[in-house]
């Protein structure tokens, strides 16, 4: 039914980019803003600043990035045929499957191996044709996030619910999968929330000091005034995201071990590449747009 109904809103408001209602109660659906509205992959897709692809546009490079709305396969096929005809300068690649997989099947499973056998097959030979049909190849092959095997839920709305503060009129909160985001209408609450949620033993309110050195510290709370994320390995069910416990999840902290991703390329990586937002940096030195 939501997965229907995804799609007829997505098509009614002229959203372009990944929509999916998951399990945000329909009545709460009109206190929340959707950050995704357009395809991030295209010019214009932020709601602010800009990307990469707005970047490539004005200085007309010709450039490949994968429709997200069609397999890997596909993708992998599409962004073959543009280099053997040479009709790009840079392509961005992103490919879905292993993070589908992982969700459902978590990280051990032996048919993450078989995939993983696969893409690094195809990722071979995508870099066999692009050396076969440009002078100069450049390429970086990463994750964008961690994975960790989920092994127990947690019901924390229903800890929220047991104290007396009332939705929308003392807080609104969304619920993510990982994470609790508060949103206060008067300090009291704020007050009574983060007691609450300071000697939680699933997790902990993250200070602004930390979201700072994470680089996610937003001053004017668009993603919460408080930010509660629960402990590795546990999923917050039922959440905004779904009802079901599943068997993989990220949205971690990144210092724990399972948060960390990878990178590899044929150059010589910059010393101290730790974050995903670094990998903006490495597309503008390739493109000569900075040293
Ligand atoms: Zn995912």
């Amino acid at each position: 039914m939501r997965h229907y109904l995804s799609k007829i809103i997505k098509k009614v408001l002229g959203f372009t980019g990944y929509f999916q209602l998951y399990g945000v109660p329909f009545k709460f659906l009109p206190l929340f803003n959707y950050a995704e509205k357009k395809r991030i992959w295209e010019p214009g897709g932020l709601l602010r600043g800009e990307t990469i692809f707005d970047e490539l546009t004005r200085r007309d490079v010709p450039y490949y990035v994968h429709d997200s709305a069609v397999n890997d396969e596909t993708k992998l096929a599409r962004l073959t045929a543009d280099i053997e005809a040479q009709r790009i300068e840079f392509a961005y690649c992103s490919l879905g499957k292993l993070d589908a997989l992982m969700h459902a099947a978590g990280t051990r499973d032996p048919s993450v191996t078989d995939l993983i056998h696969w893409y690094d097959q195809e990722v071979r030979k995508l870099i066999a044709t692009a050396a076969e049909h440009y002078e100069e190849v450049a390429w970086y092959v990463f994750t964008d996030h961690g994975m960790h095997d989920i092994t127990e839920g947690y019901d924390l709305i229903a800890d929220i619910e047991k104290t007396d503060l009332r939705w929308n009129e003392d807080y609104v909160a969304f619920y993510d999968s990982t994470m609790a985001r508060f949103w206060f209408f008067n300090d009291g609450a704020r007050q009574t929330m983060t007691t609450l949620l300071s000697n939680h033993p699933k997790g902990r309110i993250l200070p602004n000091e930390e979201l700072n050195t994470e680089g996610v510290l937003f001053e004017d709370g668009m993603y919460g005034e408080l930010i509660f994320l629960i402990n590795p390995g546990i999923q917050m069910v039922p959440s905004f995201m779904g009802v079901k416990q599943i068997k993989g999840m990220h949205g971690y902290h990144p210092q724990d071990p399972d948060s960390a991703s990878s990178i590899c390329s044929n150059r010589k990586l910059p010393e101290g590449l730790t974050k995903i937002h670094q990998i903006y940096h490495l597309m503008h030195k390739e493109l000569g747009i900075s040293d």
